[in-house]
């Protein structure tokens, strides 16, 4: 089966790539040939099929380096209490309401996405307001973060936490004026709590539906262009329910597995390490060094200036976490911190500098998540290290001016994305959804102008050009995910993964970018995503 994609302006993303080529083509889901009209048309067959663009941009498919697939779909069926969906209080009140009539016995009643200084109240909401919308039955709503979650009376109850308890080790409740518990719950706990909801909600499912949670992720993704992610929480749960989509044919992506540490040894006796087909990985483990950014849970050197205060939380000791590293670099896995403060990352960057040894050039790829607080100071020793990036450029617009709020002296220095480019460091584009929303375009606009909610930039000197910041999304986020002989830019014998869009990223005025229309999306030349545009079958 040939595809020849005509009349199109191709963006290859190729390394000293001449300028954009007008014709491609696919043969058995590979690039054939990419470049003039004449010149494809020879290297194609006589039978091929002729897909005619009429002028529409052509990118390589987009690749999330970071991102939870398994919660956008299992989140997806949450009540929205994000805002400007939910302004208020009140109004998450009643989404909880709606989803308590919708939701089974048995299962807790969700809600997610809210971020506290967004609400009119500008204040999390507490156990007695969850409680005034569903009294009688658990029910909790997830922070945007996912570092922290509010539970009604009924949720605390079942999880077994009690007024007079002490603040478990990793996290951290949220207590009133009396030291009664608010239904607040930071970090660990919370991690423990989405992770046994998922882990029971996806259990009562049977595997067609289970299926389907992937299914809706899935679709969702590619309709903004994703055809590649690194699935930063993989369990055996979710794997579970990847591996039954993957058989349906119902992945729309390919999945790079990020483990997390603590199921490695499931991973190793599964015999499921690697590659489980084109489209399923597990080749990399997940560790979390510290909390949130927006939850301002991250581990920073000083004290927040906003609640909760205190200086963040730190899950393991320098010690710990070298040790962690140095085994699962042993094993050869690539190791993958999740790290944004300050005295995180150096924690990281030490446990990586103890294990990689002075002169390395990292060959497995160690990466850092998220390095939101990656200071100059930090960078020359990330930059000697060659340490990989997976940052998010989206948080700029999302969660931006509460940054500014929670770092006044230094909130220009984060996610000095520019900078750590000018240093070396391969950096990875990538959203963290359902943190942000999946859509890989608000990152690209928020890399070149870097404006908050508000219209501040944060930064100016961290800007970088459309061309690079597409190249987060391809070239860095294949090399990222150590996929960068496959994927990643349009050239002959890569997976002919690729996007159409109404408008080259490139040349459109950067504000507008989120609003260029995704014409389809292709995986292996197939589509996996068509809005205006229909693929000769
Ligand atoms: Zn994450």
């Amino acid at each position: 089966m040939e595809l020849i994609i005509t009349d199109a302006d191709i963006v290859t993303m190729a390394p000293g790539a001449a300028g954009p080529a007008r014709s491609m083509l696919v043969r058995d889901g590979e690039i054939a040939a990419v470049g003039p009209a004449e010149a494809v048309r020879a290297a194609a067959g006589p039978g091929a099929a002729l897909l005619r663009l009429d002028g529409a941009t052509v990118i390589p498919g987009l690749i999330d380096a970071h991102c939870h697939v398994s919660d956008v779909g299992y989140l997806a069926a949450a009540a929205d209490c994000g805002q400007p969906a939910a302004p208020d209080i009140p109004a998450i009140q009643s989404r909880l309401r709606k989803q308590a009539a919708r939701t089974p016995a048995g299962s807790w009643v969700t809600g997610a996405g809210y971020v506290e200084y967004k609400l009119r109240e500008g204040r999390h909401p507490t156990r007695a307001d969850l409680d005034a919308a569903v009294p009688d039955r658990p029910a909790v709503v997830y922070h945007t973060s996912l570092h922290a979650c509010v539970l009604n009376t009924a949720a605390l109850r079942a999880a077994g936490f009690a007024d007079q308890q002490p603040d478990p080790p990793g996290g951290a409740f949220g207590r009133d004026d009396q030291g009664r518990l608010n239904g607040l719950i930071f970090e660990g706990p919370m991690f423990a709590l989405l992770e046994r909801n998922l882990h029971h909600d996806l259990g009562e499912l049977g595997a067609g539906q289970r299926a389907r949670v992937v299914d809706t992720a899935g679709r969702r993704l590619a309709a903004f262009g994703v055809t590649a992610v690194g699935e930063a929480d993989l369990r055996r749960d979710s794997f579970t329910a990847f591996a039954e989509a993957d058989e349906a044919g119902l992945l729309r992506q390919r999945i790079y597995g990020l483990v997390v540490h603590d199921e490695v040894d499931w991973l190793l006796s599964s015999g499921l390490r690697g590659r489980r087909s084109a489209r399923l990985a597990a080749e990399a483990v997940k560790i979390w060094a510290d909390g949130g950014m927006s939850s301002r849970t991250a581990a920073i050197s000083g004290t927040y200036p906003v609640p909760p205060y205190g200086s963040g939380i730190l899950y393991f000791t320098r010690a710990e976490l070298t040790e962690l590293v140095r085994t699962f670099d042993t094993q050869g896995f690539q190791v993958c911190v999740h790290a944004q403060g300050d005295r995180a990352i150096e924690t990281v960057l030490d446990a990586y500098a103890a294990t990689l040894g002075p002169a390395s050039a990292n060959p497995r790829r160690h990466r850092i998540e998220h390095g939101g607080a990656l200071y100059p100071e930090l960078l020359a020793r990330a930059a000697a290290l060659n340490v990989v990036i997976a940052t998010q450029p989206g948080f700029l617009s999302g969660l931006g001016d509460g940054f500014a709020a929670a770092f006044p002296d230094t909130c220009d220095q984060l996610y000095a994305i520019g900078s750590w480019r000018r240093a070396g460091l391969t950096v990875a584009g990538s959203s963290d959804a359902p943190v942000i929303s999946p859509d890989p375009r608000l990152g690209l606009r928020d890399a070149v102008l870097r404006q908050t909610g508000d219209g501040r930039v944060l930064g100016p000197g961290e800007r970088i050009t459309a061309a690079d910041a597409l190249a987060l999304y391809t070239t860095a986020a294949a090399h990222a995910l150590h996929r960068e002989t496959e994927l990643g830019s349009l050239e002959v014998g890569k997976r002919a993964d690729f996007v159409v869009l109404d408008g080259n990223p490139l040349t459109t005025d950067p504000a507008a970018i989120p609003g260029l229309r995704v014409l389809a999306t292709a995986l292996d030349g197939t589509p996996v995503h068509q809005d205006g545009l229909t693929f000769p079958s």
